[in-house]
């Protein structure tokens, strides 16, 4: 059940942690800073993660063990709003308290498996093992302001929701891994956390999140959207919701929940290409919900919340990138408050798709530009870290697999659409 705002108000006692040095530029794996550890103890093991509680369920816990209300907002506090990885660590909450809750819950629902910084230092990716040793992966870009003082000054951590992806699209590493299980939504959320503490060391501190990880929230709805709103409420982490974005391959009925969700976050649809035709290609769940169908969706979308729609775009060499594409889509997105978001294509071993040449993105953008289409080429951050959705988590699995080894994995066969559509 979701709270209101007033069922937990947030109180005073958060600590946010000084600034801390600037970040290395060689590429490097990465030891977590001090305080930074999430690795849970092993007795740990059985316990439930405290992340996972909804905030009215905070609350009803820390009144079942005999505190005061004010007491849960303390502990809501520091979960959401400080530095700290222990109850040890929660200096103004009685220590009978965080004796009780450490012996009910355990403080993490993740463990750092491994974590790299890009040559850029700006693109952080760690691999995050979840308690029943399935791993996912989630991204931190910062955009710092530059030394001239031109720039944006801002950081986004990009989220997984499911261990692995069952809609398998054609250039997508995560989607050749099949499909896991879905996250809970404290697993969703403490990887939020993780780097929106980091940052609380090294500004700008996280103000946006974008659930662009391993996974198709859609699938996922409850998770993500509980995690959505623990990452925006008052007493939560306290999150503008318009900063919050949840992208999609086109789960029709994940859409049209969203239209009509209280929480008003902002919604990404990943096309990659104007006609079915080809999106039948790239994108298998086209040929549930096609090209016609999703528009109508995102018009209903915007038709209700009134909020501009993002459409990404991933440009293949040879595949979705000519200039015909490019005014098939100025006609699919006429009438629309659109942002088309041209990504450069993250070369994945195994798969056939190459990046579109630099000329051919530029023609592309600028067809769409002329034609009074808003339209941005994402900077490319941390290929040389395997930035893209799955390919870390790919590499260190490869590395480390075994016969028997757990896992979502090439091989692994993935439950049908069909078969996860009580999720959307
Ligand atoms: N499942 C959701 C969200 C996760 S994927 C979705 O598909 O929207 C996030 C974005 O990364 C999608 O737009 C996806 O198409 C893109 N992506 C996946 N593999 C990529 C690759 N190799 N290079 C560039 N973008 C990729
Ligand atoms: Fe899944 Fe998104 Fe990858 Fe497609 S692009 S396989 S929907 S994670």
């Amino acid at each position: 059940m979701r709270t209101s705002p007033s069922d937990l108000s947030l109180g005073p006692g958060a600590s946010t942690g000084a600034p801390g040095p600037a970040l290395p530029t060689a590429l490097l794996i990465a030891e977590p800073a001090p305080g930074q550890d999430i690795t849970p103890s092993a007795g740990d093991a059985v316990l439930r993660p405290i992340i996972d509680l909804p905030l009215q369920e905070l609350r009803q816990t820390v009144a079942g063990m005999g505190e005061p209300e004010y007491r849960a907002v303390q502990v809501a506090s520091w979960l959401y709003r400080s530095t700290a990885t222990s109850f040890g660590e929660m200096t103004n909450v009685p220590k009978g308290l965080r004796q009780a809750l450490s012996e009910r819950f355990r403080f993490s629902a993740l463990a750092i498996k491994e974590e790299r910084i890009a040559a850029d230092g700006e693109t952080r990716k760690v691999v995050l093992q979840l308690p029943d040793g399935e791993q996912i992966e989630s991204v931190l870009m910062r955009y710092p302001q530059r030394s001239d003082g031109t720039g944006a000054d801002r950081a986004t951590v990009c989220v997984s929701t499911q261990v692995g992806c069952p809609v398998k699209c054609a250039f997508c590493a995560t989607g050749l891994m099949g499909f896991g299980r879905n996250l809970t939504s404290g697993e969703i959320l403490e990887q939020a956390l993780y780097f929106l503490r980091w940052s609380r060391r090294h500004p700008p501190v996280v103000r946006n999140v974008v659930f662009m990880g391993m996974g198709e929230p859609m699938l996922n709805y409850d998770a993500t959207m509980a995690a959505v709103e623990r990452l925006v409420h008052p007493a939560g982490a306290g999150l503008g919701v318009h900063r919050l974005t949840v992208s999609t391959s086109g789960w029709l009925p994940g859409i049209t929940r969203l239209t009509h969700d209280p929480l008003a976050v902002r919604l990404a649809v990943s096309l990659h290409a104007p006609n079915d035709a080809l999106r039948d290609q790239l994108v298998p769940l086209n040929r549930r919900y096609p090209v016609a169908d999703l528009m109508a969706a995102c018009r209903e979308y915007q038709g209700v919340t009134g909020r501009r729609v993002t459409f990404e775009y991933t440009l293949l060499a040879g595949v979705n990138d000519s200039p015909g594409l490019a005014l098939e889509l100025v006609a699919l997105l006429k009438g629309l408050d659109a942002h088309v978001n041209l990504i450069p294509m993250n070369p994945v071993s195994d798969l056939p798709f190459a990046p579109s040449p630099w000329p051919v993105v530029e023609t592309f953008h600028d067809v769409l530009r002329e034609r009074g289409i808003i339209c941005t080429v994402r900077r490319e951050m941390g290929r040389d870290i395997q930035a893209a959705c799955g390919q870390l988590r790919a590499e260190v699995e490869r590395r480390e697999r075994r016969p028997g080894s757990r896992g979502a994995r090439r091989g692994v066969e993935a439950p049908s659409i069909a078969g996860v559509a009580s999720h959307g």
